[in-house]
């Protein structure tokens, strides 16, 4: 019989090895404390495959599973001594969620549950503290009511605001025994109005069952599918629940509740870092509503706090504490999220699980622990999402740049961000639709602000502490945060904030600084992100392991000397057309397009020539004889000729023609499907003398470079849009004319190759005979992936959303390569490449070229080079270690 219920706790952790999947990380981790001995409360978990066989059954539970779960209580009951329902000494269970992957907030969970009418007594007497007791229970009727009876929870609250005002109280902390007994009566008698007429359930197994029907149910909630969109979760994963003896952080002063981080989640530095709270139970710390205290002296001392850390408040607890982040981290290997209670002197380890944590953390947190002997570096290069890295990589807020600054919160997630003030994430997300720049400005965010976070550059609350919500969402998004800024007065409804007598309406800029906590009215400059150090050291570790090398497309010397500093090794991908946009060209370049015979265009081409020529041998300077894939122009004509009737008079000047000229001949170049038009070699094959005249300054300024330089650029030179063996062929041809000629003229030579891209399926199928005439391939799985899927990938935003919800293709097919399509057509283009010329060199210039996923696939390929912008070099490079990687543990 399949088992369904894995025990911990005691000296018991059924889990075993602790399988993330079928115990979720919750439950797994729960299991693993368990089984090194650290101090975990008893309790049971109810593995994920349930999840799946409750939604297949209509919301009914498997056969076997009550008695599986009654073994469970019994467990719970056998190390605690407590007993499920009894009043003499009552068992009160907390029921938590836990999928594989980590959740934050967006599941249900139920504390304290086993109270009613008589437990609450019994608790009251055993606990020597009514108030706690009557607390509890009110406390648990009013999430209860939320969670699993799913009442209008604001009807409690209110019921609380009154009880605290007609009292003449501020605080919760005022309400006393008698009070809160008074509010429980109420709270059940709310029940009975809200729950139609049926009363509060007393039967402690009714509401066990209740709750883990609710946190099932919680897993199709529309937060929780939201989240998992964003974060690539699949919905067929399935969360598992996790029920576990209560432990009490509210008993007085000699308990407390916190959370922590064994490193700090921020920078990275090895540091205890985590906020605790006396008197208070774990959903006080998240919440916000008490500000909650430093753990350990030097972080108070270094905010300049009052209130004492736990170091000096509870030392013995504290020093415990410190022994068991030491051994988790041995035993994880990883920085590590903590829950924890003290109760009444006693710690207790609620959870713990690999810390979420910004790029920066997770770069040095990985490069530290290798130093360490923790890990190994190949484990340190695995340990950091290439994707990530982008975050380090951008500009920061220039520190000599004036700021107009508003007002200071909490550094909550690093990084700087400028954008509108939108006040709702609604208006955040629509915002951002339209293309603008927004900052989230709320009170305090919640799941429900998912949507706008996403949308927002960064976010800004008046609320909630480094553990808040929108501080622990925002690092995992990596969004620039700034929470917890207190002199904040939001007016959402209005649309504006103020801080002391400035206000900020909503549409004006602003700037956050994620780093230090700073906000500013408008925008403030940035600066370059520093390269060295753990970045540094992490690229060069990769850089050992990788094969594939990584090459940049680029076609300015700006963009050429970045990726250079990011460590391209060459150029994949210079797109020529760009530079015929130059001011200064363009009318030389429409006299080209307006001519009337090749006379004419080799006229405008001779305008052309020397300014080609310049581009080029500043690349080749810039790249220091490093290999330089140029692309001769793809793009079809029409794209340099004005479209707008306005703009006609004065272009048609500019090259000496009139105007009906150049509006007859604009509609004579109109196309239908630019995309499958008159473009690529096509071009060469109609007007050679363009590709002729490139090909010259190619040449011309490799032997300029090489004159004056004495290292020698390496040309390939690249023709678009191949589909066929005698395209190539002529073009080759036209290029291998211009370099004799220049070659003759300058008495030197120069190593070239001319290769093509493989972009059309046809070329892919007829690489081969291809091959034998180019030198080099280099993918363009751009135009490659549009034309295999028959989808215009300037079109494709219309629908690709909805296909990629629908689940047709797993991801965006234009971002992530189709590996079953596209990528068959590689693999056949570079097996029959490969075949016809022996070691043809291979390569990818698509935007594939920087995603990981896609680096993956061209490892698998063996691809020698993939290409990609120059802000994504470093993505590439360690994507392409980890890939290598891959391949090496793994079946290759
Ligand atoms: C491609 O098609 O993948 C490519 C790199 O060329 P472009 O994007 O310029 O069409
Ligand atoms: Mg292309």
């Amino acid at each position: 019989m399949t088992r369904y219920v894995y025990r911990f706790g005691g000296n018991v952790s059924d889990g075993g090895a602790g399988d993330k999947n079928l115990l979720g990380g919750k439950g797994a981790n729960l299991d693993g404390m368990a089984s090194i001995g650290l101090p975990v409360p008893p309790g049971f978990t109810i593995s994920t495959p349930v999840c799946a066989l409750y939604y297949e059954n209509g919301g009914a539970f498997p056969d076997s599973l009550k008695a599986e779960v009654a073994n469970g209580v019994a467990h719970i009951e056998g190390i605690t001594g407590k007993k499920f329902g009894v009043a003499a000494d009552p068992l009160l269970v907390s029921v938590r969620s836990g999928a594989r992957a980590s959740m934050p907030g967006m599941m249900d969970t139920v504390l304290n549950l086993g109270l009613n009418d008589e437990t609450v007594e019994g608790l009251a007497a055993i606990s020597g503290d009514a108030r706690f007791a009557w607390d509890s229970y009110r406390r648990f009727i009013q999430m209860y009511s939320d969670v699993v009876l799913e009442l209008d929870h604001g009807r409690f609250e209110e019921a609380l605001e009154i009880a605290k005002e007609d009292r003449g109280y501020h605080l919760d902390t005022e309400m006393t025994a008698s009070d809160w007994q008074a509010l429980v009566a109420e709270y059940k008698a709310l029940v009975v109005e809200l729950w139609d007429g049926k009363a509060f359930p007393q039967d402690v197994h009714d509401q066990l069952w209740g709750a883990i029907g609710a946190v099932f149910g919680s897993w199709q909630s529309e937060r929780a599918k939201v989240y998992r969109r964003l974060n690539d979760i699949p919905g067929d994963w399935g969360t598992a629940v996790n029920v576990q003896a209560m432990v009490f952080g509210n008993m007085g002063d000699t308990s407390a509740t916190g959370v922590a981080f064994t490193r700090d989640p921020a920078t990275g530095e090895n540091a205890y870092y985590g906020e605790f709270l006396i008197n208070a139970q774990g959903e006080d710390v998240v919440a916000g509503i008490r500000t909650p205290q430093y753990l350990t002296r030097a972080a108070r001392e270094r905010a300049g706090a009052k209130p004492a850390s736990m170091e000096e408040a509870m030392p013995e607890a504290y020093a415990e504490l410190a022994r068991v982040f030491d051994q988790l981290e041995r035993h994880y290997r990883d920085m590590q999220d903590i829950e924890f209670t003290v109760e009444r002197g006693k710690l207790w380890m609620l959870q713990t699980r690999s810390g979420k944590r910004t790029a920066k953390a997770a770069l040095k947190i990985a490069v530290d622990m290798a130093n360490e002997g923790l890990i190994t570096q190949e484990e340190a290069i695995a340990r950091v999402d290439p994707a990530a890295l982008d975050q380090l990589l951008h500009p920061t807020l220039d520190p000599d740049a004036p700021r107009d600054v508003l007002t200071k919160g909490l550094p909550a997630s690093p990084g700087a961000a400028s954008g509108f003030a939108v006040f709702d994430s609604d208006t955040a997300e629509k915002r951002a639709a339209a293309g603008d720049a927004v900052i989230l400005v709320r009170v305090e965010t919640s799941p429900e602000d998912i949507h706008g976070m996403h949308a927002a550059k960064g976010i800004l609350t008046a609320r909630g502490g480094m553990t808040s919500h929108a501080a622990v969402v925002a690092r995992g998004m990596g969004r620039p945060c700034v929470s917890g800024a207190g002199t904040l007065s939001i007016n959402a409804k209005e649309g504006l904030m103020r801080v002391g007598t400035r206000e900020i309406r909503e549409g004006e800029v602003i700037t956050i600084d994620g780093s230090t906590g700073e906000v500013m009215l408008g925008e403030v400059p940035t600066i370059q992100p520093e390269l060295a150090g753990d970045f540094g050291t992490l690229m060069e570790w990769a850089d050992k392991v990788r094969r594939l090398k990584v090459r940049t497309n680029a076609e300015t010397p700006l963009d050429c000397r970045t990726a250079r500093e990011f460590g391209a090794e060459g150029i994949g991908l210079c797109r020529t057309e760009h530079m015929f946009f130059d001011a200064a060209r363009i009318t030389a370049v429409r006299q080209m397009i307006l001519a009337a015979d090749e006379k004419g265009r080799r006229a405008a081409l001779d305008k052309l020539l020397p300014e080609q020529r310049k581009d080029f041998t500043e690349i080749f300077e810039v790249m220091a004889g490093l290999p330089c894939t140029i692309r001769l122009l793809d793009p079809p004509l029409h794209e340099f000729l004005p479209h707008e009737e306005s703009e006609f008079a004065e272009v048609a000047a500019a090259a000496g023609l009139d105007v009906e000229t150049l509006r007859r001949r604009a509609a004579e170049l109109h196309e239908f499907n630019p995309m499958l038009g008159h473009r690529g070699c096509r071009l060469g094959v109609t007007y050679p003398e363009i590709y002729e005249m490139q090909a010259r300054a190619i040449f011309e300024a490799a032997c300029e470079v090489a004159e004056k330089s004495g290292a020698a650029p390496v040309p390939e030179v690249m023709i678009p849009l191949v589909a066929t063996r005698r395209e190539l062929e002529l073009m080759k041809a036209v290029v291998d004319k211009a370099a004799q000629a220049v070659f003759a003229e300058k008495g030197r030579t120069i190593e070239y190759l001319v290769g093509t891209m493989i972009e059309l399926p046809r070329a892919a199928l007829r690489a081969g005979e291809i091959a034998e005439v180019g030198e080099f391939f280099s993918f363009g799985t751009n135009d490659l992936t549009q034309t295999t899927l028959g989808v215009s990938r300037d079109d494709a935003g219309r629908f690709l959303t909805t296909y990629v919800e629908k689940g047709i293709y797993a991801r965006d097919p234009f971002v992530s390569i189709d590996v079953e399509g596209v990528g068959e057509l590689i693999e056949i283009a570079a097996e029959r490449g490969r075949k016809a010329r022996p070691g043809i060199k291979l390569g990818i210039c698509g935007e594939h070229g920087g995603d990981p996923a896609s680096i993956a696939f061209c490892e698998q390929t063996g691809l020698d080079y993939v290409s990609a912008s120059p802000y994504r070099v470093p993505i590439a490079r360690l994507a392409a270690a980890q890939a290598a990687l891959a391949r090496t543990n793994g079946a290759g």
